[in-house]
């Protein structure tokens, strides 16, 4: 069997075209496929904003900065997740806490964050931003989050770069109904790809205004948002410190015409992780709990190993899938016990359980529209054979 990745893009010549077409425009950047991207993703989310950039990475920065945060600052996200979503905090200036996970779905979990800004208020280090992220594209309980966001006066940015073409409550994941800022990531890995590139949704129009000038050096060429009438047609005006965050044409173009697919997408993606949840029923593993109130956008999929009915460990069962060249991968090594953090800012072992027990038993399947079925046989073929014998 040929090497199986754990997620990987999906070409048409349909995408070819639409980029090469850019290729021979008179735009490559600053054109027209970006606001056009921009209407589609507004369009999917039913939003009144969105912004594309050149990564979430950059996005949930501009997001931060958008909403103000700056040092003195603290922002609070989960352990579980890529270490972008902690570092947006750390270029403001800020400060970066954790939140542990929810033992089932792996999200933030509101038990443990309603506990956390209770002991915070105490001490008078209430968060300024939470950041929820939508684990495997698995929503987070957000209506509950909103109420705590409400209570203590915080905002919120779902890092949603798992998650687009994902339902909350019959709603589309990005609509911002309980958060002030989304993000996703587009990634080739993740569901839909502009090779690099993120977006940043919202409903405010203030936000919409401080995202659209940080992504693009603070500088505004609308006379409106100048101290002054334009000197002549030439001028323009620098009022914040921005970045240069622009996604190109090439790139907007490409997600534009991934973005059509993405029902598409998401039907299959279901298709293969409800094949894998029927065919692992029987083995020493869980399989992603998914919850009533959301459908998930399936980025990921995620299955832990019950280390207490195989004799195989953790390691083993991982050198053994990549031996047999199926990709396997581990989303997330919690972000407190990286050594930057665990330097920096003294996290340790101990400081988040379920996350540190989640990162034991952890291993993610390979799941992408292209995998076939023959392929998935083998995993789970192989998967069987070790969790057996191991
Ligand atoms: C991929 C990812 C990011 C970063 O996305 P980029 O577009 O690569 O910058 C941030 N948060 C999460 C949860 C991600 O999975």
């Amino acid at each position: 069997m040929n090497f199986i990745p754990y997620g990987r893009q999906n070409i048409t010549k349909e995408d070819i075209n639409a980029v090469v077409e850019v290729l021979e425009s008179d735009f490559l950047t600053q054109g027209p496929k970006v606001p056009n991207f921009e209407e589609a993703i507004k369009t999917q989310c039913n939003v009144k904003f969105a912004f594309a950039m050149n990564s979430a990475t950059s996005a949930l920065h501009a997001a931060c900065l958008a909403l103000g945060v700056g040092k003195g600052d603290l922002v609070w996200t989960t352990p579980i997740t890529f270490v972008a979503s902690a570092n947006c905090a750390l270029y403001c200036g800020a400060s970066i806490d954790f939140v542990d996970i929810d033992p089932k779905t792996y999200n933030l979990s509101t038990q443990a964050l309603k506990d956390k800004l209770q002991t915070a208020k105490v001490k008078g280090q209430l968060p300024k931003v939470v950041i929820p992220v939508h684990l495997c594209g698995q929503p987070c309980d957000m209506e509950g989050i909103y109420e705590l966001s409400k209570e203590y006066d915080f905002s919120v940015i779902e890092d949603a770069s798992h998650a687009i073409g994902g339902k909350y409550k019959d709603q589309p994941i990005g609509n911002c109904q309980y958060s002030d800022i989304t993000i996703f990531s587009f990634h080739p890995v993740k569901i839909i790809t502009t090779a690099e590139g993120g977006v940043a949704t919202t409903n405010s129009e203030d936000l919409a205004q401080k995202l659209d000038l940080l992504r693009s050096h603070g500088i505004t060429r609308d006379p409106e948002l100048m101290t002054h009438e334009p000197d002549g047609p030439w001028y323009y005006q620098q009022v914040d410190l921005g970045f240069n965050y622009r996604m190109t044409e090439l790139q907007a173009a490409l997600g534009s015409s991934q973005i059509k697919r993405l029902n598409d997408i998401n039907e299959s993606r279901h298709r293969i992780a409800d094949r894998y949840n029927h065919k692992l029923a029987n083995l020493s593993v869980i399989v992603p709990y998914q919850i009533s109130e959301g459908h998930s956008g399936l980025h990921l999929y995620v299955i832990r190993l019950k280390l207490d009915e195989i004799k195989a460990t953790h390691l083993d069962v991982f050198n053994s899938l990549r031996a047999s060249n199926i990709g396997v991968n581990l989303h997330y090594i919690p972000v407190h016990l990286q050594p930057y953090y665990q330097n920096n800012f003294g996290f340790k072992m101990g400081d988040f359980p379920q996350a540190e027990q989640y990162y034991k038993e952890a291993i993610s399947l390979p799941l992408y529209p292209d995998l076939t079925e023959e392929q998935q046989d083998y995993i789970v073929e192989t998967l069987q054979g070790i969790l057996k014998d191991g």
